[in-house]
C-alpha cells in the first residue's frame, strides 16, 4: 500500500535545509522519516500552532529526512496532522494529537477533542 501525505518533501534534516524551506513563520505540519531502499518512511508526524520553523529545529538528528506544510490557520493544522497521524499511525506517535486547552477542535477522522 502506498499512502500519500501531500507533503513537500522529503528534505534532508538540517537547520540549513529547513531555513531555506520555509520562509515564513507560520502553523505547520511536518513528518519525520527515514529512507528505506528510498522509499521515505513516516516515523513521526507533528505540528506548529504558531512557527513551524522553530518546532523542526527541535527536532534535529531525530531522524535523516522531514516533510511539511505550512498553513494560515493551525486548526487547519490540526486537521492535517489527524489525518496523517491516521493514516500512517507513525511508530513514535505513542498518542493521538494533541488539541491545544483553548481550543474546542476535534478529529475529522475519530472525534478526539483532547
Ligand atoms: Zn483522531
Amino acid at each position: 500500500m502506498t499512502a500519500v501525505s501531500g507533503l513537500k518533501g522529503s528534505f534532508p534534516l538540517t537547520a540549513e535545509e529547513i531555513d531555506k524551506q520555509i520562509k515564513f513563520v507560520a502553523p505547520g505540519v511536518f513528518t519525520l522519516g527515514n529512507l528505506k531502499d528510498d522509499k521515505y518512511q513516516t516515523l513521526y508526524v507533528g505540528r506548529a500552532d504558531k512557527n513551524l520553523k522553530e518546532i523542526l529545529k527541535k527536532c534535529l538528528r531525530q531522524t535523516e529526512r522531514f516533510k511539511f506544510m505550512l498553513f494560515d490557520d493551525p486548526e487547519d493544522a490540526f486537521k492535517k496532522e489527524c489525518e496523517l497521524y491516521h493514516l500512517f499511525k507513525p511508530a513514535a506517535n505513542r498518542v493521538h494529537p494533541p488539541v491545544p486547552p483553548t481550543r474546542d477542535w476535534r478529529c475529522p477522522e475519530c472525534g478526539f477533542k483532547g
